[in-house]
C-alpha cells in the first residue's frame, strides 16, 4: 500500500492535493493500472534502485508481482551507473584512446600533430553516458509497470516502510516482501587519519569528477578501483604511485602469478608502486598532500609529496537509517546484513542481496542475487552459482579471471594441471600490436574439469564470457581445446590454452 499519510511539509487538510508531486504520480499511477491500492500493500517492495535492486524489481514485475523500488539518490543505477562501473569505463576508455594517440598511434603509421586533452569535454561524455544509462532505467521501470519513489527508507515495522521523499514531505508502503539492496559506500581511511575533502583527497567519486590532471598523485590502495582510477590519471599524464599494505596488487581473488604480470605490464606504462607499505596519514599543507608511509613490518618511514591522494581501501555496506535494529534484521561484525541461501535476512518476508550483504561487491553479482531472490518470493526456488561469477580489471591490458586461483587450490591441496597461452604468439593480437598477457587455464588433474580461467590480454573482460560459460556447465578443458574459434581472433588464444591443460601442447606456442 502506498498512503499518503504524512505530509511534514503541508498543514492542508486536502492531502492529496499539497502532497509531493513524486508521490502523487506514484498514486495516479497505481489508480491507472490498479496495481497497489490503498488496502493492499505492495507483493515487492525493493529498496535501492542500484543494479541489485532495480534488476530485482523489474524481474518481479515481470513475475507477475505488484513491485515498487524506493531510491534515494533521485537517480537510478546505484553506486554502479552513477558514480562506480560506468563513469569509470567511460573515463578509462577515453582515457586509453588519448594515450594511445599520443604513444602508440605513429608506429601504426598515423601522424597526428598536435594532440590535446581537453578534460572538461571528456568528464562531459562521461557524464552524458551516465545520464543516458540512469534514465534508461526509468524507461525500463515504466515499460514493466515498476512503481518508483524517489526518497529514504526506514522500517516502521517488518511490513511497513516510512519514506522521506526527496521533494519533501513522508510516505509509507506496505510490502508483502521486502527486499534490502542499499549496496555500499566508501570506506573511510581507518582510525580518521586521512580526511576526504574530494578535491585533493579524494575516494573513487571525487577521482572521477576531477578538473585538471594532477602532477604528482598517490593512490592508497592497490585493489581494482585503485587501480583503474590511477591508470585514467596516469594516461592523462599524472605521475601515479600507488601504494598497497600486502605484497601484490589487484585485490583479493586475483591469482598471484597473473598479479605478478599485472603489476610489470602497469609499471611498464609508468605507474610507481610501493607494495608491503603502510600509510600512516596525509596532510594539506600550501596546496599539497603529504602521504606519510612506513614499511608494512615496521620502521622505515617515507613522505611522498602530492597533489591530489586517492583513497581506495574498500567499501562498506550501507544500512544506516533503516532502523534495522528495532525490527531485528541481523548485521554481522563489518556491517553486512546477515542472510540464508535464499537470500531471507532473520526476519521473515525481509530478504537481502547485493553488496549490503556478503560476497564480492560486483554489479554483475548484486543483478544475479536480485533475480535469484525474486525467484524465491515468486516460485520458492531460484540459485546463483557463486563459483562462476566473473572479476574483471578494465586497465589496458584488461584482467579477468573465474574459479579458483593455484594458490586457493594448493591451499585445500587439489591436483591441477596448467594450461597458457601467450597473446604474443595470438595472430590477431600480433596483427593489432596488442601482445601482452597470457591465457591461463587451471584444470582438475584427473578430471580435467575447468577450475579456473586467469586472463591478462586484449579485450580479457569480454573473453572471460565463454570461461565463465564452460565453468557453469562444468566443461572439460578438452570441450574448449576442441571447440572452433573463429581465426584470427583472441579468442583462439582461450582454445590454445585449453588445448595445452587438456594435451599438454598447444599448436602455435
Ligand atoms: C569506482 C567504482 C567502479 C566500479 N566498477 C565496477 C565494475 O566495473 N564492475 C562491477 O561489477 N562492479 C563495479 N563496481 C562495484 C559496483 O558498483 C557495486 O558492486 C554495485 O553497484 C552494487 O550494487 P547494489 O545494487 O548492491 O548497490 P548500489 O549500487 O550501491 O545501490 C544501492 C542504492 O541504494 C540506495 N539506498 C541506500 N540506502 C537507501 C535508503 N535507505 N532508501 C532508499 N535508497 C537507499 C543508494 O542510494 C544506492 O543508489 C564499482 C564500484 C566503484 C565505486
Amino acid at each position: 500500500m502506498l498512503s499518503l499519510q504524512k505530509v511534514s511539509k503541508t498543514t492542508a487538510p486536502h492531502l492529496a492535493r499539497r502532497a509531493p508531486a513524486a508521490a502523487l504520480q506514484v498514486g495516479r499511477r497505481q489508480q491507472a493500472r490498479g496495481l497497489a491500492t490503498p488496502s493492499e500493500p505492495y507483493d515487492a517492495v525493493i529498496i535501492g534502485g542500484g543494479p541489485g535492486g532495480y534488476v530485482a524489481a523489474i524481474k518481479a514485475a515481470q513475475l507477475g508481482l505488484r513491485t515498487v523500488c524506493i531510491e534515494k539518490r533521485g537517480a537510478l543505477g546505484g553506486t554502479c551507473l552513477n558514480i562506480g562501473c560506468i563513469p569509470s569505463k567511460a573515463m578509462l576508455h577515453n582515457s586509453h584512446i588519448y594515450h594511445q594517440t599520443q604513444h602508440d598511434l605513429k608506429k601504426r603509421g598515423i601522424d597526428v600533430d598536435t594532440v590535446t586533452l581537453n578534460l572538461p569535454t571528456m568528464l562531459k561524455a562521461k557524464e552524458d553516458a551516465v545520464t543516458a544509462l540512469t534514465k534508461g532505467i526509468e524507461t525500463l521501470f515504466r515499460q514493466n509497470k515498476v512503481d518508483y519513489i524517489k526518497g529514504t527508507a526506514s522500517f516502521i515495522s517488518p511490513t511497513k516502510i516510512a519514506v522521506k521523499l526527496n521533494d519533501g514531505g513522508e510516505t509509507e508502503v506496505d510490502g508483502k516482501n521486502i527486499i534490502i539492496a542499499t549496496g555500499s559506500d566508501v570506506t573511510p581511511f581507518p582510525g580518521g587519519a586521512i580526511e576526504i575533502d574530494e578535491k585533493q583527497i579524494v575516494s573513487s567519486t571525487g577521482a572521477l569528477e576531477l578538473q585538471e590532471v594532477p602532477k604528482k598523485m598517490v593512490v592508497i590502495g592497490g585493489g581494482i578501483i585503485g587501480l583503474e582510477m590511477g591508470s585514467v590519471w596516469s594516461r592523462l599524464g599524472a605521475e601515479v604511485t600507488v601504494v598497497e599494505f600486502l605484497g601484490g596488487i589487484g585485490g583479493a581473488g586475483i591469482d598471484e602469478e597473473t598479479a605478478k604480470q599485472f603489476q610489470k605490464i602497469l609499471a611498464k606504462q609508468g605507474l610507481k608502486f610501493k607494495l608491503n607499505t603502510k600509510v600512516l596519514s596525509a596532510d594539506k599543507q600550501d596546496g599539497k598532500v603529504f602521504v606519510k608511509t612506513e614499511s608494512a613490518k615496521g620502521g622505515k618511514e617515507e613522505t611522498l609529496e602530492a597533489d591530489v591522494v586517492l583513497v581506495a581501501v574498500g567499501r562498506r555496506p550501507v544500512t544506516t537509517g533503516l532502523n534495522l535494529e528495532n525490527i531485528g534484521v541481523e548485521v554481522d561484525s563489518k556491517g553486512r546484513i546477515v542472510i540464508d541461501d535464499q537470500y531471507n535476512t532473520s526476519v521473515k518476508g525481509i530478504r537481502c542481496i547485493g553488496d549490503v550483504t556478503f560476497g564480492p561487491m560486483l554489479a554483475h553479482k548484486a543483478e544475479e542475487e536480485g533475480i535469484a531472490a525474486v525467484e524465491h518470493i515468486k516460485a520458492g526456488h531460484g540459485h546463483v552459482n557463486y563459483g562462476a561469477i566473473p572479476s574483471v580489471v578494465y586497465t589496458h591490458p584488461e584482467v579477468a579471471w573465474v574459479g579458483k586461483t593455484e594458490q586457493e587450490l594448493k591451499a585445500a591441496g587439489v591436483q591441477y594441471k596448467l594450461g597458457k597461452f601467450p597473446f604474443l604468439a595470438n595472430s590477431r593480437a600480433k596483427t593489432v600490436s596488442d601482445t601482452d598477457g597470457q591465457v591461463k587455464f587451471i584444470v582438475e588433474k584427473e578430471t580435467d574439469r575447468i577450475l579456473g580461467v586467469h586472463i591478462i590480454g586484449p579485450n580479457a573482460g569480454e573473453m572471460i564470457a565463454e570461461a565463465v560459460l564452460a565453468v557453469e556447465y562444468g566443461a572439460s578443458a578438452e570441450d574448449v581445446g576442441r571447440t572452433s574459434h573463429a581465426h584470427p581472433t583472441l579468442s583462439e588464444a582461450f582454445k590454445e590454452s585449453a588445448l595445452q591443460a587438456y594435451c599438454g601442447k598447444a599448436i602455435h606456442f
